[in-house]
């Protein structure tokens, strides 16, 4: 089912979006994109719903239209995000670096999706670096893009990349219908990185460009149900687990926080995307406004930041821990034991009490 993008609506969405897009964007772009033998999407590591949804998106809209693109990831996507488009083609580069590292290095368009430092493309980014020849557009909703790019659309306001990637599909394709297959993947994106529309809405435009995605025909209920509902036991049984045994709350710093040693998450057959979410848990408790999780990895221990309110984590997050990400969701790592890691986050809460 197909839906004409020229509504007044979404006119008015695009109208007001025009800020972000260069004038002759969708020309040169066009040109840039037409010359081009390989196009490589990139998404970044650990990906999620919106990174996912969005890098699907643009490469359904470019494909369809024959431009030759790859979307490119660098581990694994989760079996949550698997049943997405166009999602089997994704080149894995943890699975296929070869491939993945050649497909980055030839590029003649490199497009970064949903990120804003090259660090987050880990195996990658050496390949992105050499390739100096690209054009390079980066399509993202982080605060204080580092990337090199010649073409940057980066807006802090919107929900999600999803939302922008759909403003930047409208642009570039303005006289087509927007297909069902796309929308899915943008309304996940959109879904995922507000929590089920729960939060990160600063503008009705998300609303209504979800109202656009809809219109489509995408079952809402059938893509909340594929990304929500479809956990392994073991992963509920780490939930319950991670609530009854590991969550630790400091209500005198409103800080909650949740560890898991990797023996723990071997004992409950842990995949990527299993711990999806549980940042967020300490949240829901009474007077809680700043959470964390700590997964202890193989070499490192990866850390997830959440707030509610002012309290920027992804100022905490880069200061302490060298990572980044939103006022309120960020993340970051530490290379030190779990331990000492542990005990340098109490700490670092109790020099920001006044700001929790
Ligand atoms: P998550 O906690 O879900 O891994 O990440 C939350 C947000 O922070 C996402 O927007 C993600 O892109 C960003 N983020 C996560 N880890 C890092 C990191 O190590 N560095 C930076 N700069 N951002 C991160
Ligand atoms: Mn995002």
């Amino acid at each position: 089912m197909f839906y004409p993008l020229h509504t007044l609506y979404l006119q008015k969405i695009i109208f007001q979006m025009k800020s972000l897009f260069p004038d002759s964007l969708p020309d040169r772009l066009r040109k840039h994109l037409e010359k081009a033998n390989r196009i490589a999407i990139l998404s970044h590591i650990n990906p999620d719903g919106d990174s996912i949804g969005a890098s699907l998106a643009l490469y359904l809209a470019l494909d369809s239209h024959g431009f030759p693109a790859e979307v490119v990831v660098p581990n694994g996507i989760p079996a949550f995000l698997s049943w997405l488009p166009g999602c089997e083609k994704a080149i894995v580069a943890e699975k296929n670096p070869e491939k993945a590292v050649e497909t980055v290095r030839n590029a003649e368009v490199l497009f970064f999706i949903d990120f804003s430092e090259l660090n987050r493309l880990e195996m990658l980014e050496d390949a992105a670096r050499q390739n100096t020849g690209a054009y390079r557009v980066l399509i993202d909703h982080h605060p204080g893009p580092t990337i090199n790019a010649a073409l940057v659309i980066s807006d802090t306001t919107v929900s999600s990349t999803a939302e922008l990637m759909f403003t930047f599909i409208s642009m570039l394709f303005p006289d087509e219908s927007l297909a069902e297959n796309i929308a899915a993947a943008l309304y996940t994106g959109v879904m995922t990185d507000t929590g089920g529309f729960s939060h990160n809405i600063r503008r009705p435009e998300t609303f209504r460009i979800t109202a656009e995605l809809l219109k489509t025909g995408i079952d809402q209920d059938e893509i909340h149900s594929k990304v929500y509902d479809n956990f392994t036991v073991t992963r509920m049984k780490l939930l319950g687990y991670a609530l009854h045994q590991k969550m630790k709350i400091l209500p005198e710093y409103h800080t909650g926080y949740i560890v898991l040693t990797h023996d723990e998450l071997t004992s409950f057959h842990f995949q990527p995307g299993d711990t999806e979410g549980f940042v967020n848990l300490p949240l829901s408790v009474q007077g809680i406004r700043f959470s964390a999780l700590f997964l202890e990895k193989e070499d490192h221990i990866k850390i997830s930041f959440r707030s509610k309110g002012s309290f920027a984590v992804n100022e905490f997050s880069k200061r302490y821990f060298h990572g980044g990400g939103h006022v309120n969701a960020a993340g970051g790592e530490s290379r030190d034991s779990l331990g000492q890691t542990l005990k340098d986050f109490e700490n670092k809460i109790r020099d920001h009490a006044d700001e929790i």
